[in-house]
């Protein structure tokens, strides 16, 4: 299987049967996001705790397979980790959709690094970037308490 192919798989996989799609318990935080000119819309649930951790991150919404299968490996990625280290990740993310940079991440694991790259072909189709990135700006809303629900076209 070449990595073209491992890719597709994972996208596939997760857009099938997303991981944390959930209100997940104890939620002190969430956003809504809305991708309008796809019909994707996403609401994530995080759990910040005093630590500034992300003890738990869940997501529930409706949208094509891209959006669904990015919500998903947000939520198994970034599970865990500091706020710091999810909000770097999150703008490594951002700038390989865009920019095509290769994610410098070195907390993520040898796994960590080939789900979230697996999502580095939508740069070639820029309406799926906004597909693929709803989740993520929604996770900043959500972890920075803005209300404002997101919308990629404004
Ligand atoms: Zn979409």
């Amino acid at each position: 299987m070449d990595l073209k192919e491992l890719y597709q798989e994972i996208i596939l996989d997760h857009g099938k049967n997303p991981r944390n799609k959930k209100k997940c318990n104890g939620f002190n935080k969430d956003a809504k996001g809305n991708n309008p000119l796809c019909g994707d819309k996403v609401h994530v649930f995080l759990k910040l705790n005093d630590e500034k951790q992300v003890e738990d991150i869940s997501f529930e919404g409706e949208g094509c397979a891209i959006s669904i299968a990015s919500a998903s490996i947000m939520t198994e990625i970034i599970k865990g980790k500091d706020f710091n280290v999810a909000k770097k990740i999150l703008e490594n993310f951002i700038n390989m959709l865009k920019e095509g940079s290769k994610p410098s991440i070195n907390s993520l694991s040898d796994n960590e690094n080939t789900t979230i790259m697996s999502l580095s072909g939508v740069k070639q189709f820029p309406m799926r970037v906004k597909c693929a990135t709803l989740a993520w700006h929604t996770f900043l809303h959500a972890a920075e308490d803005n209300k404002k629900v997101v919308n990629t076209e404004k």
